[in-house]
């Protein structure tokens, strides 16, 4: 107590949570009106085809999850057991979990310090050093394998310097499949044009996660411009159903749709898009004008040729100029009401998949250790971030 006053902690402020303010309530009140309750129903057609013309594909199959949507990606891209699949080691763990379900081996790509994203250099030096062409097939020489396939992340927000990949994808006669689970609405400045990521490969995957920067509630999508791998994956996500009447299926299917309800939610989302991105990008400014000049704060970069959409706003802290570590930041800014996160374990050091090869790892290791993700919902206040701010402002040299 002072002057009387009871004790007040300051406000709990979250490190990211949805914003609800279109047509959310309208389009799923109406789902509920008239019974289309379940996975088919005209939202989902209409959420499909919404997602698709916003990436500028031609095909877009809406799934269950962003992990239904990389699972069914890598199954009608032909991805076999024992293949290998190129992927990002800084990454949440769903693409690595996707390309495991299907029996193949990931082989994990080291980040760059510029970017963040997956390192075309190793790479490259991977598939013209390590592996072979024989009878247009390429194969890792140390193990064997067929390397069927390159998963790029697009993570945080930012793309991946796809040039290069998508040359050395033709070359080594790869599939790509596009993790833009994180990066819906960025784009990858290439020569003069600007592609939006999740046009780029041949498949690419979004996911509509409670935490992504437009949700379904949970929920993903898969898009393509090849109509005969959209209608796959149609028939895959579907359980391989054959016949409209009869239950007879053609082989094993999954259950990977998306309700009419969560479709409704993701068209309400869709349309408020360009300004939660916008709202996101305001947000990494701000931090960035103000973080930066802090000792020992490096803010989150933005290569040249990318537009990224700032997801999931993070620094780095180096301890000696901070005066402490990301871990030791991250508790005392929660001893703050502030929540904050580490980004992920890299893929090479995680449990399940630690015995998979990897092509470097040292700079996402290191990104990993001095990684820390700040509070960046789309609905936060000025003060909020001046609060965070001035917080990790005090702190530093403590
Ligand atoms: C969130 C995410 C996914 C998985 O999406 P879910 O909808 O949660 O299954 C896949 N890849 C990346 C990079 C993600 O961040």
């Amino acid at each position: 107590m002072i002057d009387g006053k009871p004790d007040e902690r300051p406000a709990f402020l979250p490190l990211s949570v949805p914003e609800i303010g279109g047509n959310e309530w309208t389009y799923i009140k109406e789902c509920l009106d008239t019974n289309w309750v379940s996975s088919v129903g005209s939202y989902v057609t209409r959420f499909e085809e919404a997602v698709a013309a916003r990436v500028g594909v031609a095909h877009g199959v809406a799934t269950a999850s962003g992990t239904a949507a990389l699972h069914t990606a890598l199954l009608v891209a032909g991805v076999e057991a024992d293949d290998e699949v190129l992927v990002s080691t800084l990454t949440f763990i769903a693409p690595a979990n996707a390309i495991r379900y299907v029996g193949a081996h990931p082989v994990f790509v080291d980040a760059t310090e510029d970017d963040w994203q997956m390192d075309p250099k190793q790479v490259a030096v991977f598939l013209e050093q390590e592996c072979a062409m024989t009878d247009g097939v390429c194969r890792n020489q140390a193990t064997g394998r067929r390397v069927r396939a390159i998963i790029p992340v697009h993570t945080l927000g930012h793309p991946v310097d796809m040039a290069p990949l998508l040359a050395l994808a033709k070359t080594y006669g790869l599939v790509v499949i596009e993790d833009a689970a994180e990066s819906i609405g960025a784009a990858y400045e290439d020569g003069d044009h600007l592609r939006p990521v999740g046009s780029m490969g041949h498949l690419a995957c979004f996911s509509f996660n409670g935490n992504k920067v437009m949700t379904c509630g949970g929920g993903g999508m898969l898009v393509t411009q090849d109509a005969d791998l959209a209608q796959r994956a149609r028939y895959l996500t579907t359980q391989a159903k054959d016949d409209p009447v009869e239950y007879e299926h053609g082989e094993v299917g999954y259950n990977y749709r998306l309700t009419n309800i969560a479709a409704a939610m993701g068209c309400a989302q869709l349309e408020q898009l360009d300004g939660f991105i916008q709202t996101k990008r305001h947000i990494a400014t701000t931090y960035n004008e103000a973080l930066s000049q802090i000792p020992g704060i490096q803010v989150m970069p933005e290569a040249p040729w990318a537009r990224s959409i700032s997801w999931m706003y993070t620094v780095l802290v180096n301890e000696v100029e901070f005066g402490m570590g990301s871990r030791d930041l991250l508790k005392a800014l929660a001893q703050a009401s502030i929540q904050t996160r580490p980004l992920w374990q890299p893929m090479h050091l995680s449990k399940p998949h630690g015995h998979c090869q990897h092509l470097g790892g040292k700079v996402a290791e290191d990104i990993h250790a001095r990684s820390l993700s700040l509070p960046c919902s789309t609905g936060i206040t000025s003060s909020d971030l001046e609060r965070v701010i001035q917080t990790i402002s005090s702190l530093q040299g403590r």
